[in-house]
């Protein structure tokens, strides 16, 4: 199931229940990624009641192309059962601060609060929080089941951070919630795409920093319904979409049971 061809080439870091693969050279950064993501595998496999199989990959700029589903450095991504995240700090995060730059001096100083570090903005400690995003989408990805819209598969796996940090990492919070007003109150002027319609007929498409941008539209919808309702939030969401095989008989079934039988007596 994970696609191991990826793989080749990378040092693999030992100890931890999943496979860990890392660029030479970032086996320690590599490490405190995986940890945060046993400890989100395991909330979310007790709070969603499914074990998928999971592999991380922690890349460098060199290593990208050729194992990242999405060609921009730095843009978390997940395929095969592979969770790919960047190692090293990408121009991708720093267009951001240069947004943030040219907006107000207000959200820059905001900015300066959460994440500065040596005199400069840094954005590695919220992108690293996002293979967690990455995480949520491969238990869909696994039962198989496909949320009815794009918009709502994303929703999903912000839901699922944003569960995580309040639960497990509380004090990660203004780290994962800054970045995602900041972006919000560039105003949407900002953005060529802005509706749901075109994010459904786009998707990825609507090119980087737009997506950072839906992407962080839907992460302030999460807090908020994560706020009011907590885990049972997250559990309902899945429920009411998950559909496993032996559900789709039954509700096959209901049609024709010879629709059913397409599923339960294939041959090869
Ligand atoms: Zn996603």
């Amino acid at each position: 199931m994970i696609d191991t061809t990826k793989l080749e080439g990378l040092q693999a870091v030992q100890g931890f229940p999943f496979p860990i693969h890392t660029s030479p050279g970032l086996e320690t950064r590599g490490r405190s990624i995986a940890e945060r993501c046993t400890r989100a595998y395991r909330f979310l496999s007790k709070i969603l009641e499914f074990e998928p199989k999971a592999s991380l990959l922690v890349l460098s700029p060199q290593d990208w192309s050729g194992r990242s589903s999405h060609p921009v450095y730095g843009m978390p991504n997940y395929e095969a059962g592979n969770l790919i995240v960047a190692g090293e700090e990408s121009s991708f995060w720093g267009s951001f601060v240069e947004m943030i730059k040219e907006a107000s001096p207000s959200l820059l100083k905001e900015a300066q609060t959460t994440y500065g570090s040596n005199g400069r903005i840094d954005l590695a400690p919220f992108f690293d929080l996002l293979a967690v995003h990455e995480l949520a989408h491969i238990f869909h990805d696994q039962v198989p089941f496909h949320f009815p819209r794009a918009w709502l598969t994303e929703f999903f796996a912000n839901l699922c951070l944003h569960a995580y940090v309040a639960s497990v990492e509380p004090e990660q919070l203004p780290t994962l919630e800054t970045f995602p007003r900041l972006i919000v109150a560039l105003g949407p002027h900002k953005f060529r795409y802005r509706t749901l319609e075109d994010f459904e007929a786009l998707y990825t498409k609507v090119g980087p920093q737009n997506y950072g941008w839906y992407q962080c539209r839907l992460h302030l919808a999460a807090k908020k319904v994560y706020d009011a309702e907590a885990i049972p939030a997250v559990q309902k969401l899945w429920k009411t979409f998950v559909i496993t095989d032996p559900q789709l008989v039954e509700s096959l079934k209901k049609i024709h049971p010879e629709m059913a039988k397409v599923l339960t007596s294939w041959s090869r």
